[in-house]
């Protein structure tokens, strides 16, 4: 008896891929399978970016198609293919773009930028194509985060060259205004300057760009979840109670503008002792994860209160690349991996598909 197709999908329906809780039939992972006598092979092609656990996936598929009965050889080749998600209606995409991410806070001072900064490094550490817009208008410490030091460089006078640093691709608000300018004329001139940052910066062929906006749910923060075509929004916050009800008015925003809300990350949600490495609930345990019920969204991940993770950002290296086999960077890792396949299981772009109608008067 030889091998069927049939056969073979029938042993991928009962192996579940772990960061999709699926099988690679039910996502569409396992493609163009070809049986050659007892003999398969076949790709397995996942929608989000996999550096680290595609060996291991690799070997899940392996092992359970070679427990078939009269297996001859098993080949699978693993992976990556990331495609662009629709946005709000009505709002014009970037070139050089497929995904945005915003990362947004009801407050300041939460980690907001430190998280979005690792969550950039962590999706270029899967292998994804990632840039960073560093919208805080407030306090831009993107270059600082990553230590750039440079300015970014334009070649026709027109638009600018993206700055690079560990493999990702940054542009930041504090290059085109001036911090010192007081707030009251900061706030006007910041969506237009944000939205010229973000299209007529050479992005280079980007899986992802993570935005890091302004803390807050005010008019700045609703124009610019307007203008900006985003693909999902995450949401940090830190367990206080009031910061959780700064993070509630966060959700309703993106609700209201159409944007999804891909997840929610807890930070400083314990605390770690530098002399003794004990970890504390210092604000009561389990205050994210309620919300997270409360509002049917996912928590992405928590992270501790940590010196190392405010050292090593101050000193232009975030964890994910300063300590890549610690377990802070195996958390954002995990939050990236999350956030990258609540993304692929959103809707399709298909403006591309579809031709344009043009209604004419004659
Ligand atoms: P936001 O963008 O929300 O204003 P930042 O990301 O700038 O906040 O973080 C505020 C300060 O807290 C920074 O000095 C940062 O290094 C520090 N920080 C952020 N997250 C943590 C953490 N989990 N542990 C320790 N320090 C942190």
């Amino acid at each position: 008896m030889t091998l069927s197709e049939q056969q073979v999908q029938a042993a991928l329906k009962e192996i579940t891929d772990p960061s999709t809780g699926k099988d690679f039939v039910a996502t569409k992972s396992a493609r163009n399978i070809r049986i050659d006598g007892n003999n398969v092979a076949l790709d397995i092609v996942l929608g989000y970016p996999a550096k680290t656990v595609a060996a291991d996936i690799q070997k899940q598929v392996t092992d359970k198609l070679k427990s078939l009965p009269e297996i001859g050889g098993v080949f699978v080749n693993v992976t990556s293919k990331i495609v662009s998600h629709s946005v709000q209606r009505g709002v014009q995409l970037i070139a050089g773009v497929k995904n945005i991410i915003a990362v947004a806070s009801g407050k300041g001072g939460v980690g907001k930028s430190t998280t979005a900064v690792n969550l950039a490094l962590a999706l270029a550490a899967e292998g994804a194509n990632v840039g960073i817009l560093d919208a805080d208008i407030y306090g831009p410490s993107q270059p600082q985060m990553l230590g750039i030091t440079t300015k970014p460089e334009t070649k026709d006078g027109k638009s600018m060259e993206p700055l690079e640093r560990y493999g990702v691709q940054a542009m930041s608000i504090g290059f085109l205004i001036d911090t010192e300018t007081p707030m009251v004329w900061r706030g006007p001139m910041v969506t237009s300057a944000l939205e010229q940052l973000l299209r007529e910066t050479n992005w280079r062929e980007l899986d992802y760009l993570v935005v890091d906006l302004p803390p807050g749910t005010g008019d700045i923060q609703l124009t610019l979840s307007q203008k900006v075509p985003v693909t999902g929004a995450i949401i940090v916050t830190t367990p206080q109670d009031i910061a959780l009800l700064d993070a509630r008015k966060g959700l309703k925003m993106f609700e209201k503008v159409g944007v999804p809300i891909i997840g929610i990350v807890e930070n400083m949600s314990t605390h770690i002792c530098s002399q003794c490495g004990h970890e504390e609930h210092i604000f009561g345990a389990g205050g994210g994860a309620q919300m997270c019920r409360d509002y049917n969204v996912e928590l992405l991940g928590s992270l501790p209160l940590d010196i190392k993770i405010r050292e090593q950002s101050d000193t232009g290296m975030p964890t994910v690349v300063a300590d890549p086999d610690g377990k802070i960077a195996a958390t954002y890792r995990e939050i990236a991996r999350r956030t990258a396949v609540r993304l692929s299981e959103m809707g399709l772009d298909h403006s591309s598909k579809f031709p344009n109608i043009v209604i004419q008067n004659s």
